[in-house]
C-alpha cells in the first residue's frame, strides 16, 4: 500500500470508540455533556487513529518506492529525525529523536523516506525497544546494507515524573565490527 497520510477517518471505528471515550469521561467523574467536553470524544477518537495510522502503512513499500542503483559505498546518516509514539503499557506519548545510518551495498533510499518509515513504525502501540528494532530490521531486509545502526532517544510521558529518558542503540552487520 502506498504511504498516505491518513485524514479520513473510518466512520465506524470512529463511532465505536467515541461512545467508549464518552463512557470514560463519565466514569472519570466529569460531566461528558458540559460544552467543552461535547465534542471531545469525537476528536479524541479521530486522535487516536492518527496515532496509530502506522498499522495500515507499508514501510516496505515506501522504502522500496526510492531505492537506487548505487556504487556509492561511504555511511550515510539521518541524524535528529523526530519522533512521536504512543507506549503501549500506558497509552501515553514518548517522544524523541531517532538517528539512522547505515552503508549502502549496491542500493540506496530517498533520504526522504527514512523519516516517514520512523513514522510508520511509530505511529503504533509500541515500546522503544521493538520500535528501535522494527526500523532496523526493515532497512536490513530491504535495503540489505553492509551495516545499519538505530539510535533511539526519547522521553515517556508515563515516565516523566522520574525525568528518565531512555535510549535504545541497535545496530547490525559492518557496525557490529566498531
Ligand atoms: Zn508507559
Amino acid at each position: 500500500m502506498p504511504y498516505k497520510n491518513l485524514e479520513e477517518y473510518c466512520i465506524n471505528v470512529t463511532d465505536d470508540v467515541k461512545e467508549r471515550y464518552k463512557k470514560i469521561i463519565e466514569d472519570l467523574g466529569e460531566d461528558s455533556s458540559r460544552d467543552g467536553l461535547l465534542k471531545t470524544p469525537e476528536r479524541a477518537a479521530k486522535a487516536l487513529q492518527f496515532l496509530t495510522q502506522g498499522y495500515h502503512q507499508d514501510a516496505t513499500e515506501i522504502l522500496k518506492s526510492a531505492m537506487f542503483k548505487e556504487t556509492y559505498d561511504e555511511m550515510v546518516i539521518v541524524k535528529d529525525i523526530e519522533l512521536y509514539s504512543l507506549c503501549e503499557h500506558h497509552i501515553l506519548p514518548f517522544f524523541g529523536k531517532a538517528h539512522i545510518a547505515y552503508i549502502p551495498n549496491g542500493h540506496i533510499v530517498g533520504l526522504s523516506k527514512i523519516p516517514r518509515i520512523v513514522d510508520v513504525f511509530a505511529r503504533r502501540l509500541q515500546i522503544q525497544e521493538r520500535l528501535t528494532e522494527q526500523i532496523l530490521d526493515c532497512i536490513n531486509d530491504t535495503l540489505k546494507p553492509l551495516g545499519v545502526a538505530v539510535v533511539i532517544e526519547a522521553s515517556h510521558m508515563c515516565m516523566m515524573m522520574s525525568h528518565r529518558d531512555i535510549m535504545c542503540i541497535l545496530n547490525m552487520g559492518d557496525f557490529l565490527l566498531q
